[in-house]
């Protein structure tokens, strides 16, 4: 059985002090749960503070992108070294606002994600469709090109412990959130992806996030579905109340 995963982006929000006064208090809030893997990405700036907090706590820290090379002369770059270092286990890849604001390809996704591996940092990759490509019926062959991408060339052992995210875009940040039936669909079409490429028992083993607007009133639903193993939020995770809230939604 796979462990559900919780993950909260905060995006570019959250100075140090504002970071460390949230964590003080969702480790107080969740410090009994231990049947679903909790993960909260700081901006880069949090990520030391957070660390000293979370250290001896049930919360695992994660960054919100890297860059692929380890040291040089990369002016404004973070490598995975650099974020192993400072208490990472997990980083998010791909997300689309990358995609969308920093032309982050599928290529260049892939550099990252194998970047990752590398420090013995977990990816988690971040796929989903626009809503033209939606409306276009277009979807399932744009998730299959970005996952098939965003993993070539891993390892099988890789390719099992990667986490996927899948977001579709119209629902990041909108509001809007995608039926748990649209969900599941696509979840399980990222699985049957996973079999063609893999085996089944690698798809069987590979944890698929929903992630795109999920709040305390629609998380049960969509967590409910089989081939979904967790959340990545945005706006609900940047209070622990309403972090905490999600966190717990399997009670
Ligand atoms: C996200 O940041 O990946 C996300 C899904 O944001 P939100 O939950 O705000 O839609």
């Amino acid at each position: 059985m796979k462990k559900p995963l919780m993950v909260g982006n905060w995006k570019m929000n959250k100075t140090v002090s504002e970071a460390i006064e949230f964590v003080k208090i969702l480790k107080n809030t969740i410090s009994d749960v231990t049947d679903i893997e909790i993960l909260i990405c700081p901006p880069f700036t949090a990520l030391y503070a957070v660390n000293n907090e979370t250290r001896d706590s049930n919360i695992n820290l994660g960054a919100q992108n890297l860059f692929w090379e380890s040291n040089g002369a990369f002016t404004g770059e973070i490598s995975p070294t650099m974020i192993k270092d400072i208490g990472c286990s997990y980083a998010i890849i791909g997300h689309s606002e990358r995609r969308q604001y920093f032309t982050e390809t599928n290529k260049i996704i892939n550099k990252k994600t194998k970047a990752a591996f590398v420090t013995t940092l977990t990816p988690i990759l971040c796929v989903g469709e626009t809503l033209k490509e939606r409306e276009d019926n277009v979807a399932f062959k744009v998730i299959e090109k970005q996952v098939r991408e965003g993993l070539f060339g891993l390892t099988l052992e890789q390719a099992s412990s990667i986490v996927i995210a899948y977001e579709p875009i119209w629902a990041i940040g909108t509001g809007e959130t995608s039926s748990p039936e649209q969900a599941q669909e696509m979840h399980c079409f990222i699985r049957k992806i996973y079999e063609k490429m893999y085996s089944k028992n690698i798809a069987d083993k590979v944890r698929i996030l929903y992630g795109g607007s999920i709040n305390p009133n629609n998380v049960s639903d969509l967590m409910k579905k089989p081939d979904i193993n967790g959340g990545l939020v945005g706006g609900a995770s940047l209070e622990a109340e309403s972090f905490t809230k999600l966190i717990r939604y399997f009670k």
